[in-house]
């Protein structure tokens, strides 16, 4: 049985009185869920979440890291660091952070593998564009960004990566991929895995649906035999919104 997990991407967003809030509000009125419950605040705001968090099962994620392990990185933060005031996952190759801030599949091995090395739960992101949908070339897309991040690993490092496919054409724009869309590409995903590692590995990843999930959605898009989850961008910042996602597990 494969782990399900739905964890909120907060962004840049929620300061410091509004993440203590929100935290108090998830943690009072989280349901009764078989799935993993996972909440990623900004940097600054990370330990204060970890503090609110401690008797609840939610967890903390960070929402990037350096691959360094210290030195002159102006503005980076650290795998050490995170682990330090007890944040042990990191979501990687989030869309934003590729498309923004320059991330590509080279920089984002050398991130996987020192959050590999510090034993770290990875949440690694990747989805096609517009254009590669519309040219049918989403599956060579998500394929070669897997390979290029991830075929590297060891068969053991599986156990400690989550995977979140997320069309970066459905991410804060409204439109989601269709259900069976979703289970299109998660099933190509395993067989791809299942191809460079092998089937037990493959069937065991969890692979998280990512790009405008809400309430209304939710059901119908984890229904999906390969979808486990999701990771859930604007719907997480509103708790009676993303609680509906979780129950909808
Ligand atoms: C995301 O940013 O990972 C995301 C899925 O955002 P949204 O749910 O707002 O589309």
């Amino acid at each position: 049985m494969r782990t399900k997990i739905v964890a909120g991407n907060w962004k840049m967003n929620k300061n410091l009185e509004e993440t203590e809030a929100l935290l108090a509000e998830l943690a009072a009125k989280l349901p009764d869920t078989r799935a993993e419950v996972v909440v990623a605040p900004t940097f600054v705001n990370l330990s204060t979440a970890v503090n609110h968090l401690e008797n609840s099962i939610i967890q903390v994620a960070a929402q990037n890291m350096h691959f360094a392990e210290d030195g002159a990185f102006t503005g980076e933060i650290s795998a050490d660091m995170l682990l330090n005031i007890g944040v042990e996952t990191v979501i990687l190759g989030h869309s934003e952070r590729r498309s923004l801030f320059g991330e590509d599949d080279e920089l984002l091995s050398k991130k996987v593998k020192t959050a590999l090395v510090k034993d770290m739960k990875i949440i690694f992101c990747f989805g096609e564009e517009l254009e590669d949908r519309k040219s049918e070339n989403h599956f060579a897309v998500v394929e070669s960004q897997l390979k290029n991040a991830l075929f590297g690993l060891n068969k053991a490092d599986w156990k400690q990566i989550v995977l979140a496919y997320e069309p970066v054409w459905a991410i804060g724009t409204g439109e989601t991929a269709s259900p069976e869309q979703a289970q299109e590409m998660h099933a190509f995903i395993r067989k791809t895995i299942a191809a460079a590692f092998d089937a037990k590995i493959a069937d065991e990843v969890t692979i998280l649906y990512g790009g405008s999930v809400k309430p209304n959605n939710a059901k119908e898009i984890f229904s999906k035999p390969d979808v486990d989850g999701g990771l859930i961008g604007g719907a997480s910042l509103k708790c009676n919104d993303f609680m509906e996602i979780v129950k909808a597990i």
